[in-house]
């Protein structure tokens, strides 16, 4: 919570946001004090959107701080269930719909069933592919219908599609993103490290950036969760996700003692990557994955290479899409817990898994002619 009086980073950071939002508060952003005039910014910004406009920065102001951030065009729109995207693009898109006829609803800011149902219709009215999805395409028809309805601010929105046509390659794309273990299930221990916190922070640096460059990614659970296997391959199926990243640590446990992990490879550091294979079988698209994301860490982690493998364990089994399992280290290695601990060292490794995946996105399109690829940054 902030309010008025209160002083420090988190007033600059509240200042930036709604100068994000485009309600600049005060002539200087770095003034770290919560006066009277920032409070009439955040009574304007709460009013604006419905919320009880008291000046205070409670939970609600800030998920409508945080949903701010988005224009419609930023980010691909799709419908996922039990995680509906939020945001003032999805607003925007609402507002469309309700012109044109094809929302009965009222806004909510909320990308479910009802606007995906709005978008659908836009999409056969339009002659777009019909999925309910609001990637380039669409918007490139939603501004053609603009403009015959009139009213539409269309040179705006040629930008909106300049940007989305820029993510376009990497984008539209689901992840499922699962962080092992959890709830009371710490998974490997070690120097003070758990694996279930460590996966579940990895995941979270790595979310922000697909979402950046418009791929959509669902993480399998939160801090307080204990999905079974079956139940992590179920919401991979749900979400129609086209890959599943599963993120490990490894510990070497001594013999006799199972905790759930593969025998340690002969040295006990290091980082290991796995796709599905059997004695008879294997998934060529999971290793062609495994291989990109093994390659991507090594190169910018300096962990020890345990080199990619095979292995016929229960997420990699059940799920049908391209899955890979990676063990990003030994908490029971000095040195990789003292990578492991160091943030920045989190910051490469979600950076790796980001170019990993866009380069995954990337070869299965190599069918576009040399020249239309766009450069897909690291930090995208
Ligand atoms: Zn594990």
């Amino acid at each position: 919570m902030l309010r008025r009086g209160d002083t420090g980073p988190r007033v600059v950071g509240l200042r930036e946001e709604l100068a994000r939002a485009g309600a600049p508060a005060g002539a200087d952003p770095e003034e770290d004090v919560f006066d009277d005039a920032l409070e009439r910014v955040v009574r304007a910004f709460q009013q604006e959107r419905g919320l009880r406009a008291d000046g205070v920065v409670g939970p609600q102001t800030s998920r409508a701080l945080d949903g701010a951030r988005w224009r419609l065009g930023d980010r691909v729109l799709r419908f996922v269930p039990g995680h509906l995207l939020h945001g003032d693009d999805v607003t925007a898109l609402q507002d469309r719909l309700l012109q044109l006829g094809l929302l009965d609803d009222r806004r909510d800011g909320r990308y479910g069933p009802r606007t995906e149902a709005g978008v659908r219709e836009l999409q056969r009215s339009s002659g777009t592919a019909v999925d309910g999805v609001l990637g380039p395409e669409t918007l490139a028809a939603l501004r053609r219908l603009d403009r015959s309805v009139g009213g539409g601010d269309a040179s705006g929105l040629r930008d909106l599609e300049r940007t989305a046509q820029a993510r376009r390659r990497a984008s539209g794309r689901v992840v499922l993103l699962d962080p092992a273990h959890g709830g009371t299930d710490r998974g490997s221990v070690g120097h003070g490290l758990e694996e279930a916190e460590v996966v579940l922070d990895l995941a979270q640096r790595l979310e922000g950036r697909l979402a950046a460059s418009g791929t959509t990614a669902v993480l399998s659970r939160g801090a307080d969760q204990r999905p079974s296997a079956e139940e992590r391959a179920e919401l991979a199926e749900s979400v129609a996700a086209d890959v599943v990243l599963s993120l490990h640590c490894d510990a070497l446990v001594p013999a006799g003692l199972d905790a759930g992990h593969a025998l340690p490879p002969a040295a006990a550091s290091g980082l290991a990557t796995f796709s599905w294979g059997s004695a008879t079988a294997r998934s060529t698209e999971g290793a062609r994955l495994a291989g990109l994301v093994h390659r991507e860490l090594l190169a910018r982690t300096g962990l020890a290479d345990c080199r990619t493998h095979t292995w016929n364990t229960d997420l990699l089994r059940l799920t049908r899409m391209p899955a890979v399992r990676v063990e990003v280290g030994y908490l029971t290695s000095p040195d990789d817990a003292a990578l492991v601990r160091d943030p920045a060292f989190r910051d490469r490794c979600a950076e790796a898994l980001a170019v990993a995946l866009h380069r995954f996105f990337l070869e299965e399109e190599d069918d576009v002619p040399t020249g239309l690829l766009p450069v897909v940054g690291a930090g995208a």
